[in-house]
């Protein structure tokens, strides 16, 4: 395997702000199937890292080839187009329309205007819809308004926002904050089904939900990476103690 095999391929990554690295020399290769999570104290710069791969926030330095194209230097929306999509934590979903027309908007051919106009519900689009809606667990709520969902079923509306799109990266800040017990498990069993098609970049601080939904885990600290492995590897690693029990 080079490293080109890699749907998505980070070498050496850094960010500074005013002098101070935030993430440093930060490397991640995964492959399509594959669902990451990123854990680490707050301030370790697990946020810039997703920043750095949607555009958000420009590295100084480094690469990030994603189906061996250069982001780094892409405008956000261009990162969109090229398949990365990200959910942030606070869900960003339109209150006042209905579950399907929240799909329906994010429906890739409604981001331009002239898009938009020709927008055509042919079976094509209403069936892609539906299929989204019943992985995110909402097809007995296509009418129902957003608002009144619950806080679990806006995060689950939010993902499917982001399926309808077809991302091969798909990229969480904390999923399943907030969530009942019973919401978790939906969500895992909801990640590890969208994963088959695509790559999962997760950051999670919920050490349970962590253990049921990762294979591989990356743990940062003060913006480099101190350990990387299965859970059983990182929980017994001796830098990794140190900085959850050591202070
Ligand atoms: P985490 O997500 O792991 O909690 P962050 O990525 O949010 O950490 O932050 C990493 C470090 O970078 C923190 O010290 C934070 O204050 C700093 N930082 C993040 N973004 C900026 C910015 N735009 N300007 C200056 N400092 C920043």
């Amino acid at each position: 395997n080079t490293n080109t095999d890699f749907l998505l391929a980070i070498e050496d990554l850094t960010v500074s702000f005013d002098g101070f690295k935030a993430v440093d020399s930060f490397n991640l290769y995964i492959d399509k199937g594959e669902l990451r999570v990123i854990i680490g104290p707050n301030g370790a710069g697990k946020t810039t890292v997703l920043d750095m791969i949607c555009g958000k926030t420009k590295s100084t330095q480094g690469s990030i080839k994603f189906k061996n194209k250069e982001l780094t230097k892409l405008r956000e929306h261009k990162i969109v187009r090229a398949g990365v999509g990200r959910k942030f934590q606070t869900p960003s979903i339109y209150e006042n329309l209905t579950v399907f027309e929240n799909l329906e908007i994010s429906y890739p051919w409604g981001r331009t205007v002239i898009g938009s106009l020709m927008f055509k519900r042919d079976q094509k689009v209403l069936d892609s819809i539906h299929k989204v809606a019943e992985q995110i667990y909402l097809i007995d709520d296509l009418d129902k308004q957003a608002e009144f969902l619950s806080h679990g079923q806006k995060q689950w509306l939010e993902i499917g926002m982001l399926l309808v799109q077809k991302p091969e990266l798909i990229l969480l800040d904390e999923p399943v904050a907030g969530m009942s017990v019973k919401e978790r498990e939906a969500t895992a069993a909801l990640l590890n089904e969208i994963v088959r098609d695509r790559a999962v970049i997760i950051i999670e601080h919920d050490m349970d939900f962590v253990a049921q939904i990762a294979k591989k885990v990356t743990v940062l600290h003060m913006g480099k990476i101190i350990a990387e492995g299965t859970m059983d590897q990182v929980q017994n690693n001796e830098k990794v103690k140190e900085v959850y029990l050591g202070h």
